[in-house]
């Protein structure tokens, strides 16, 4: 470790019990989306911390999106501390929490320390990362409070329902994008020796057959739509699912089964509701809906991704008597994936180098994160995922986040904050 590096390291470590006791607290401010709670009592919490370190902060309040009301704003809060001329860095948390569930055998808002662990919804995805990162720029800023360039923090809304109220719309508004921000970490937690380069690409659609209703007791006088879907069912196993096994992809994506394309059905609905007696009326189904939800590659294009399920159902139309069908797109993420080569994917490597002694591993992630809004929106393409915690724990009960993983994770962000401050892979 070089001069820097030891001082950085050696001040995360003396801010121990401060990681702790900031990461209870914004556990203990109940986040939970939907419906989006508590947004503007996190928002703040962390702009007023920040404000008592001289960062100017701005709220952003993403009027307008999805859920966005006077009950539940959609309330963003950005800090920037610019000591002298220079690049940008930029780290984004999401500050929402995904529904706690069943099967918890601690108080999910409690943020009990039990050993080296801190359990709570949210823990590891994600204030356990937003923690790390505020006390790896506290401690880089007690250190060197006139380095050049920009510091940022973001707390942002809404990354499990989308994104539409926090990164989306802060990158529509030219905040969360270039010019303004050179470089983004986003502490999500994909483990403490991984830096995750970007996500796989997202195809959500609905699928509809058609039928003619009729009395449950003379069905040759009707035409099943749930009949008419097990057509496509079986097309999808004797054709699609043995086509997507054969489309594999250099993408380091983890885990290993998310390296090619997949394919989940979300839903399936057909016919009549089920009564209060639980007994449905007795009709032939006129129609049967199915959501799929297909996962692709970088090297694999949208609109193939497409085709195959129009030229699948449109088969069926041709040579299936009576069948009808209509398809409608829901939600669509093209893949991401910054190079290898950029700086903060250089300068994050090589602070895991010195921080773990090991070298770091690169990943993809087989979902999505708000990378897409930053790359896509932002033309933002300098940004990867890092951060503290297991991915796997991620929306589980009992959810914890590691207190010694966190101050690993401060020291590596803190040292590539200085490295990417400093153009230090230029010289
Ligand atoms: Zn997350």
């Amino acid at each position: 470790m070089n001069n820097v590096s030891e001082q950085l390291s050696a001040r995360i470590d003396t801010k121990r019990e401060e990681l702790i006791s900031l990461t209870q607290d914004l556990i203990r401010i109940p986040t939970l989306n939907p419906p989006g709670d508590f947004y503007d009592d996190c928002a703040h919490y962390l702009g007023d911390r920040l404000a008592k370190r001289h960062f100017e902060v701005s709220y952003f309040r993403a009027e307008g999106t999805p859920g966005d009301s006077d009950r539940y704003p959609r309330v963003n809060v950005v800090a920037r501390h610019q000591a002298n001329p220079g690049p940008c860095v930029h780290f984004n948390s999401h500050i929402d929490v995904v529904t706690v569930g069943a099967n918890w055998t601690k108080d999910p808002f409690a943020a009990e320390l039990v050993g080296d662990r801190i359990f709570g919804r949210g823990a590891c995805d994600m204030k356990g990362g937003l923690a790390a990162s505020v006390i790896a720029v506290e401690a880089y800023l007690e250190l060197f409070p006139d380095h050049p360039g920009a510091i940022e923090i973001s707390g942002t809304a809404d990354e499990e329902t989308g994104g539409y109220g926090g990164v989306a719309y802060l990158a529509e508004k030219g905040i969360m994008a270039k010019p303004r921000i050179d470089h983004v970490i986003i502490p999500e937690p994909l483990d403490k020796d991984r830096v995750c380069l970007g996500h796989r690409g997202v195809w959500w659609a609905e699928i509809e057959t058609k039928g003619r209703i009729a009395h449950g007791s003379m069905p040759f006088d009707g035409d099943s739509a749930i009949h008419h879907m097990t057509a496509v069912l079986n097309k999808l196993e004797q054709e699609l699912y043995p086509l997507l096994a054969t489309k594999r992809t250099q993408m380091p994506v983890v885990p290993d089964g998310a390296k090619q394309s997949t394919l989940n059905i979300n839903s399936l609905h057909g016919g009549e509701s089920e009564s209060f007696e639980g007994l449905p009326a007795p009709l032939v189904a006129d129609s049967c809906r199915m959501i799929i939800d297909r996962r692709f590659l970088m090297e694999e294009a949208l609109s193939t991704v497409k085709s195959e399920v129009i030229e699948l159902l449109e088969s069926l139309k041709l040579h299936r008597k009576d069948f009808d069908y209509n398809l409608r797109d829901l939600f669509e993420v093209i893949p991401s994936m910054t190079d290898e080569s950029a700086p903060v994917v250089q300068c994050v490597s090589s602070a895991i180098e010195e921080v773990l002694n090991k070298p770091a591993t690169m990943v993809v992630s087989p979902g999505t994160y708000d990378q897409k809004h930053i790359d896509r929106i932002g033309k933002l393409s300098d940004c990867i995922a890092y951060g503290p915690g297991i991915l796997t724990l991620a929306h589980q009960p009992d959810e914890y986040v590691e207190v010694q993983d966190m101050l690993d994770s401060a020291k590596v962000m803190a040292i590539a904050l200085h490295s990417l401050l400093h153009n230090l892979l230029n010289k």
